[in-house]
Parts: C-alpha cells; structure tokens; sequence
C-alpha cells in the first residue's frame, strides 16, 4: 500500500484566516451555529461512499473518500473526548493524535465504504449533540495540547469543524493534488 506523507502541519491558524482550499472562514461561525454546522457537516457521506469511486485514491499521496471518511470519523471521536475533559476537567492537556498513525494503525484503507459512511454520520453526530449541550459559562474553558497549542472549547469546536468541512470539500471535488 502506498502510504500517506504525514501531514505534520499545524492547523490552528484556521481558528484566525479563511482557508483558501475549502472556503472555510472561521469568522462565520458562532457559538450559536457552530452544533448545527457540525451535524451538516454528517449528512451526505453516504451518497459520497456508495460511488464507484469511494475506494480510490484520486492520486497515491491522497486518501479515497473512504479513508478520509474513516479519518473523520475518528477525528469526531477524539474530539468529543477532548470536549468532555474540557468540560469536566481544570485546564486538560490533551493525549497526543497522529493521524497518519491512526490512519495507518486502523488500516483505513481496507474499511468498508458503506461501513464507514454509517460510522462516520454518528461519530459526527456526537460531536454536533455533545456542542448543542455546551452551556454559556462553558464555553471559555480551556484545554491544551502537548504542542502548547490552546483551546477553548469553543475554539476546539471551530478546528474541528473546519477538518470535517475541509474534508468534505475534499471528497466532493476531487482534489488535483495532495496538499502541501
Ligand atoms: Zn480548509
């Protein structure tokens, strides 16, 4: 299996600019809409994964719709964990995620497309319930990486939001090259 060049960048600077790749602006969302962007954000993975496609890597470098659906997924999952210690916890650090190790540890690339496109509509619903029941004096708290890189756990929601849109823009289009 060709295997993805890790991607080590650090994407917290789409807390502060528009990403040029997806169109994603954080200065668009509020905490008001940030639970019903995140559960749009689970819809359509479905129709996306029962193409012929779904399975292909449009180039060796860059994940099929599939693998990144089963990134997602995961994505999902680790950040409704880093939300609850948040919300639970005095200032956490949050356990290290590669996700080209979990990417390459849970063998995203021999899942099932339809399997995955169930998974990754919950694990997304999740997150999106688990930010609906963010209440006004929690939104501030904060937690942190072992990187030094600060959240809130309304900033965690933002970043994560703009993984999973970013990845569904990623799907839907096609991209012409790994990113860089
Ligand atoms: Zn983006």
């Amino acid at each position: 299996m060709t295997s993805i060049e890790p991607d080590g960048k650090d994407w917290t600077w789409v807390l502060d600019r528009r990403c040029d790749e997806c169109g994603f602006d954080p200065a668009g969302v509020t905490r008001a809409t940030l639970a019903d962007r995140l559960a749009a954000g689970a819809a359509g993975w479905h129709e996306r994964l029962v193409a012929d496609d779904a399975r292909r890597r449009p180039f060796p470098s860059v994940w099929s719709p599939t693998e990144y659906a089963a990134h997602v997924r995961d994505m999902a999952g680790v950040m409704v964990g880093r939300l609850t210690l948040i919300l639970t916890e005095e200032d956490p650090s949050f356990a290290d995620w590669d996700q080209d190790a979990a990417a390459l540890a849970g063998d995203y690339a021999s899942e099932g497309p339809g399997e995955v496109a169930a998974q990754v509509g919950s694990a997304v619903g999740e997150l999106a319930a688990a930010y609906a029941a963010v209440t006004q004096e929690q939104w501030d708290r904060p937690g942190r990486r072992s990187n030094g890189s600060v959240f809130t756990a309304y900033t965690l929601g933002v970043y994560a939001l703009h993984d999973l849109e970013h990845h569904v823009h990623d799907v839907r289009h096609h991209p012409g090259a790994p990113r860089s």
